[in-house]
């Protein structure tokens, strides 16, 4: 694996930039409404990567307050120009874990999903590909994260901040 793959992305005005030092743990494609609503498309595909492992490189984000699905909320980062949202950061991992937009990286399709969750809501004319899996809602990690993201994910939240 190379350890020396990185990954920048930026806000549309160029005012916030970053860089992934590494892959990401893993890339959810998520359908559910809420995602379609705060993308005004048809999905959201966001790669789930530890926050040391993201650099910023120009700008600072400023943190949106956001209702979210599971009624705990979000915290999106946004420019604070243009405000595309670059990350979010949920209540389940708090702000070790960032949800970074693959939207917002320079090579997008260089993290294609993993999985795509909340299909049950999806919009009809999406077809998944075969191969990926998918599911209805959302899923167990330890069922479908690879065991090394799994072992990465858990040393890096047992550290202290
Ligand atoms: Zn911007
Ligand atoms: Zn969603």
């Amino acid at each position: 694996m190379a350890v020396s793959e990185s990954f920048e992305g930026k806000c549309t005005c160029g005012f916030v930039r970053y860089r992934m030092t590494s892959r990401p743990l893993f890339t959810n494609c998520c359908h559910c409404t809420w995602c379609q609503r705060e993308t005004g498309a048809s999905f959201a595909l966001n790669a789930m990567i530890e926050a040391n492992r993201v650099e910023l490189l120009a700008g600072e984000p400023v943190v949106v307050d956001t209702p979210s699905n599971s009624g705990k909320g979000q915290r999106i980062s946004r420019c604070p120009k243009c405000h595309v949202a670059v990350w979010s950061n949920y209540a389940g991992a708090g702000d070790k874990v960032r949800f970074v937009r693959v939207g917002t990286l320079l090579e997008p399709g260089r993290i294609p999903p993993d999985i795509h969750i909340f299909t049950s809501t999806k919009q009809p004319w999406v077809v998944l590909p075969p191969g990926t899996p998918a599911v209805p809602e959302y899923y167990d990690r330890k069922q479908y994260w690879p065991a090394e993201s799994l072992a990465r994910r858990e040393a890096y939240m047992r550290k202290k901040p």
